[in-house]
């Protein structure tokens, strides 16, 4: 349907696991004025409201043309009513005027800005912006008590902002592997998140690790960690054990992976500016010599790996779909520890990504295709 009528019919397939979602699209200020409204919908408590945006926002993802019409887009999954006007009016004035209203609505701006520290959830800020907080030096106020994790990304709340490049990507993967495989020489570490699906640039760096012997697995994370803030490369972290998850309970977004939330100092490569460390007492930006990254580590078994593999590429949208898809559809509970089938009570094996899309009767979509 690569014609430029405005006639001509769009279907888009309603699950964004049955569809290819490359990372770049033809409709980029419409999906980041739906995105816009999400967040918004998000930040107000309006959970249901706010997917409603992100699946419209999806769809118009998957599309292979530029929409030249609201009406263009009526026969396409969640793209109602509401989505049509964003549309319309993007198409016509170059603005969406919902969107326009939120950069100078006050809640909206402050709980964008708090739910941007680490550890900030919506929850949270709504409870700080009812006690006055409005900027960031409020929550120096000692009657706020800010959690380990929220102190550490107020702290370092400036470097987590940047982007992370795929360049220091691949260097804190260079640091990562060198702490790792200390201990276990053959360890499987993969970056897994945003850069696996080739986005050149995240929010923090993503990795996940295995090995065939699970004996080498145990206590593995923890003497890394020690290693690398023994030689000030941490900033911060904070390590969650292994839990016997509630397995196949469905609507619990997270796992129970031994994971490991972490704020790196990468170091600079132009270290002839000072011999900083994190210890150091340069207290001047400009001759600081790392910038603080986040760096998620997750430890899985390996026979739960190609399931953790799956869960962790992501988007977020995209595991979402792909478990409403497996449940709604096949009735089998999917996570990021493995396959369930609730009729028959027993797990489904599988050891690649391609095998699990197999079970689940769906064409397989390759990482890079996966940025719902
Ligand atoms: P960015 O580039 O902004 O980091 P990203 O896609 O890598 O984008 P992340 O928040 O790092 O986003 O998440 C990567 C993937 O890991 C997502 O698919 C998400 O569903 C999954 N994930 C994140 N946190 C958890 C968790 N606690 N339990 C299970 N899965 C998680
Ligand atoms: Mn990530
Ligand atoms: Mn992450």
């Amino acid at each position: 349907c690569v014609s430029k009528d405005t006639d001509v019919l769009l279907t888009v397939a309603p699950y964004a696991c049955q569809r290819q979602t490359p990372l770049t699209h033809q409709n980029s200020e419409i999906i980041d004025a739906l995105e816009k409204l999400g967040k918004a919908a998000a930040l107000r408590g309006s959970e249901v409201r706010s997917l409603a945006f992100t699946r419209a926002a999806s769809v118009l993802k998957s599309l292979p043309i530029r929409l030249q019409s609201a009406d263009q887009a009526k026969n396409l999954p969640f793209c109602g009513g509401h989505c049509q006007t964003v549309i319309q009016e993007i198409l016509e004035d170059g603005v969406c005027h919902e969107v326009e209203a939120l950069q100078t609505n006050e809640q909206y701006q402050c709980m964008e800005l708090l739910t941007s520290i680490f550890g900030v959830g919506v929850h949270t800020a709504e409870r700080w912006y009812k006690d006055g907080v409005r900027k960031l030096s409020d929550l120096d106020d000692p009657n706020i008590k800010l959690t380990a994790d929220q102190r550490a990304g107020v702290t370092h709340y400036t470097d987590l902002q940047r982007p992370v490049t795929r360049e220091k990507a691949d260097r804190v993967q260079h640091l990562i592997k060198n702490a790792l495989h200390r201990f276990v020489p053959d360890l499987e570490v993969t970056m897994t998140g945003g850069f696996r699906r080739g986005k050149q640039q995240g929010h923090d760096v993503d990795f996940l690790i295995t090995h065939p012997d699970g004996e080498a697995l145990s206590g593995l994370l923890k003497k890394a960690v020690d290693w690398m803030d023994s030689q000030g490369l941490l900033l911060y972290h904070h390590t969650r054990v292994r839990s016997r998850v509630q397995a196949h309970r469905r609507n619990v977004p997270m796992d129970g992976h031994e994971t490991c939330y972490a704020i790196v100092a990468l170091p600079n490569l132009d270290t002839s500016k000072a011999g900083a460390g994190v210890g150091s007492d340069v207290t001047f930006p400009g001759a600081r010599a790392w910038r603080a990254v986040r760096v998620d580590l997750v430890v899985t078994p390996y026979d739960e790996y190609a399931f953790a593999l799956l869960g962790w590429t992501g988007s977020k949208h995209f595991e979402r779909e792909l478990r409403r898809f497996s449940w709604h559809e096949k009735n089998l509970s999917l996570n990021s520890h493995g396959l369930y089938s609730t009729e028959k009570q027993c797990s489904i094996p599988a050891t690649s990504e391609e095998e699990i899309f197999a079970l689940l009767g769906l064409q397989y979509v390759p990482p890079q295709y996966r940025n719902a």
